[in-house]
C-alpha cells in the first residue's frame, strides 16, 4: 500500500471486547462496504480482539492496522491515548493493559451502589447483560441497561444524568499515568497518539501542559478528524498537530450502529498539510 493524504482510512473504533455492540468480524465487514482503506480496532484497555481483527480484515481485503485506545488519569481527567501498529503479543503491553483494566469490576459495583441511592437497583447485574468481555465493564454498559430499563430514551442522556462528574453513578478513577500508556505502545513498536483532544474539559494552560509531556514520553500523533470533533476543532486541531510537530490520525470513534452519529469510514479526510499517522507506519500495515 502507498501511503497517501487522501486515505478513507479509519483508525478508531469498538468492539463487544470493549464497549462496541458488533463484533471484530461485522466491523470488518462494515469497514468494508462503507469503503474504508485501512482499518484498526481500537477497544479500551484491551487488545485481545487484535489477532480476529487483523484476520477478518485480511478477509475482507482491507489494510490493518493493530489499535488499542488506553485510559489515562492526566491532570485529573481522563484522558485517551490510542496506540496503533504495535506487536500485539509484546508482554510488557499485554501486563499494562491487563493492570489498567483491573479496577473496572470494583468500580462497577460502586456505580451500582450510587444509582441505587438513586433507586435504580440492579445496575450492576443489567450492565453485565451487555458486557461482552468480563474484564471490560465500562459506564457504556450501564448505559445500555438505563436506556433499556427505560430510565432515558438514549445512552447520551444517561451519561448526562447519571455517568459524568457529580452524577449519581459517577465513581472517579484512577487509571494508566500518560508516561506509562505512551512507554506501553512504543515499546512494543507502536505510534502513540492523542484520541479526541476536543473532548476534554481543559485549560488552554494544561491543554498545552499535555501535548508537551505527550511529546516529551515520545507521543508521535493526535486525532485531528474524529468523529468528537467539530468542523472548527478539525481545523483548531490541525494547527496544534503542526504547532507540535505530530502526525494526524482520523477514526470515526464508532460504537454501534444504534448510539453512534458517525459511522465507519465516513469523515471528512485529513487536510493536504498534515502529515498522516499512516505515513509513518507503513511498514507495520498489514
Ligand atoms: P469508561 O471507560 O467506563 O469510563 O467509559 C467511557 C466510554 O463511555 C467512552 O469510551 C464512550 O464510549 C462512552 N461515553 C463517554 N461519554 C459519553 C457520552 N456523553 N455519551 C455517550 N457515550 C459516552
Ligand atoms: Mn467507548
Ligand atoms: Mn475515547
Ligand atoms: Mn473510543
Amino acid at each position: 500500500m502507498t501511503p497517501k493524504n487522501i486515505l478513507n482510512a479509519d483508525l478508531h473504533c469498538h468492539s463487544v471486547v470493549s464497549d462496541g455492540t458488533m463484533t471484530p468480524e461485522a466491523l470488518a465487514e462494515r469497514a468494508k462496504t462503507n469503503g474504508v482503506e485501512l482499518w484498526a480496532l481500537t477497544d479500551h484497555d484491551e487488545i485481545s480482539g487484535q489477532h480476529r481483527a487483523a484476520a477478518a480484515a485480511k478477509a475482507q481485503g482491507l489494510h490493518y492496522l493493530t489499535g488499542t485506545e488506553i485510559s489515562v488519569t492526566f491532570a485529573g481527567e481522563t484522558v485517551h491515548i490510542v496506540g496503533l501498529g504495535f506487536d500485539p503479543d509484546d508482554a510488557a503491553m499485554k501486563q499494562g493493559l491487563y493492570d489498567t483494566r483491573g479496577g473496572r469490576e470494583q468500580r462497577a459495583m460502586e456505580m451500582s451502589d450510587g444509582l441505587a441511592k438513586v433507586g435504580i437497583k440492579g445496575a450492576y447485574e443489567g450492565a453485565l447483560k451487555f458486557v461482552g468481555n468480563p474484564e471490560l465493564i465500562s459506564r457504556t454498559h450501564f448505559a445500555r441497561f438505563l436506556v433499556e430499563s427505560g430510565v432515558c430514551k438514549e445512552t447520551s442522556e444517561v451519561f448526562r444524568k447519571y455517568l459524568t462528574e457529580g452524577k449519581p453513578g459517577y465513581v472517579p478513577h484512577r487509571w494508566a499515568s500518560l508516561r506509562d500508556a505512551v512507554q506501553w505502545i512504543t515499546s512494543a513498536k507502536g505510534l502513540a497518539v492523542i484520541a479526541h483532544p476536543g473532548r476534554y474539559k481543559f485549560t488552554p494552560n494544561e491543554e498545552y501542559a499535555l501535548f508537551t509531556e505527550f511529546k516529551l514520553h515520545g507521543g508521535q500523533g493526535v486525532e485531528v478528524v474524529t468523529g468528537s470533533h467539530t468542523t472548527q476543532e478539525y481545523v483548531k486541531y490541525a494547527e496544534t498537530a503542526k504547532e507540535f510537530g505530530l502526525a494526524a490520525s482520523r477514526g470515526s470513534d464508532f460504537h454501534s450502529p444504534d448510539e453512534s452519529h458517525t459511522d465507519l469510514g465516513t469523515l471528512p479526510y485529513l487536510p493536504g498539510d498534515l502529515t498522516p499517522v499512516w505515513a509513518l507506519l507503513e511498514d507495520r500495515i498489514q
